[in-house]
């Protein structure tokens, strides 16, 4: 018989159902003791941060110390389908640690084994962070989609996405698994669905159900993998696609997103578009305190935040016209997308 477990929130609102399958997959094999515990095994401690968007890196189970069996059953044969889910766990923001992220696997492993008692319920998870996880394997059956399980296989985002926005580090490294997997986890048609397409759910809530298209299509500006050459479209906006492959250059951790700016500047520069992060309060961020440092900014103007200082001395670098704003077709953003490309910032 099918089990399920609902999440709810206080209006009653289903957010998220967790179930199986009423049958067994035709010719798995490898069942779980229905009495599995705990392996002997420790936690693994968290390990090497996982590249979240550049080169598509899903960190393994022993990263987050995974306890509890690997799904019920190994299933045979690419998946039909894909469903993007969202966990109703906690709201990491993206500048969380590698071990909370870990931790919170480590929790939403336990809510899928005591309820089926087959480990965690999702394929592979994805932080705020754009850092991604994996659940069960790809090759096992998991409780994500009820009834589907045996011949789906899920995108998970950490968090609830009927409250909160995805960040476009996650989109980016979604539409990465999504394109990566087809051949490989799933067939090259297998259509990227919501879980509340086939289930009574709200799953995985109205703003990341917003994106499906985006994930699908990879139009979140996913940077190109380390070491390939070229890649940007050089056409003068500065999205995460050009912010990644500058951190790549610039040896900063990459993850696409520019980390708080002030939201001053946000409308005076135009062309500063996806994975700029706008705050009231800005701290500033390594990539852009680096580049300060690569075109020449004294020690004491490098604060990491982008403004007129910055961009006058970003295009005097560049040998673009010097007026302090990044407009939209900035002759100096083009300039630097040249440059990534060339592999000489
Ligand atoms: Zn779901």
């Amino acid at each position: 018989m099918a089990e399920i477990y609902e999440i709810k929130d206080d209006d009653g609102i289903v957010l998220e159902v967790l179930g199986t399958d009423d049958e067994p997959a035709g010719d798995g094999g490898g069942e779980a003791p229905s009495d599995a515990v705990p392996t002997e095994t420790p936690p693994a401690a968290p390990q090497a941060a996982p590249e979240p968007t550049a080169a598509l890196s899903i960190a393994s189970r022993g990263s987050w110390g995974a306890r509890y069996p690997d799904g019920d059953l190994t299933l045979t044969g690419p998946a039909v389908e894909v469903f993007v889910h969202h966990t109703v766990t906690a709201q990491l923001s993206p500048d969380a640690s590698i071990a909370a992220e870990a931790e919170q696997m480590r929790a939403l492993e336990s809510v899928g084994q005591s309820r089926f008692g087959t480990g965690i319920s999702y394929n592979v998870i994805i932080f705020p962070s754009g850092r991604a996880y994996q659940g069960v394997s790809w090759n096992r059956r998991g409780t994500h989609t009820g009834g589907r399980n045996s011949t789906s296989r899920s995108i998970c985002f950490a968090g609830n996405y009927e409250t909160s926005t995805p960040t476009a580090a996650q989109i980016s490294t979604a539409a990465a698994i999504y394109r990566e997997g087809k051949d490989r986890w799933w067939t090259q048609g297998a259509p990227l669905q919501g879980h509340r397409d086939v289930s009574q759910t709200a799953c995985p809530g109205r703003h990341l159900y917003a994106r499906i298209d985006d994930i699908r299509t990879g139009s979140g500006s996913t940077p190109p993998s380390p070491g390939e050459p070229g890649g940007l479209v050089v056409d003068g906006f500065w999205g995460s696609a050009t912010t990644g492959r500058l951190q790549q250059e610039l040896g900063t951790p990459v993850d696409g997103v520019v980390s708080s700016q002030s939201a001053y500047w946000r409308d005076r520069n135009p062309g500063l578009t996806t994975g700029w992060q706008w705050v009231s309060d800005a701290d500033g961020s390594l990539v852009i305190a680096a580049l300060q440092r690569r075109i020449g900014m004294d020690s004491g103007q490098r604060d990491g935040k982008i403004g007129p200082q910055t961009i006058r001395a970003l295009q005097g670098y560049l040998g673009t016209p010097v007026d302090g704003v990044i407009s939209r077709e900035s002759q100096a953003v083009m300039a630097l997308q040249g440059r990534l490309n060339a592999g000489r910032v």
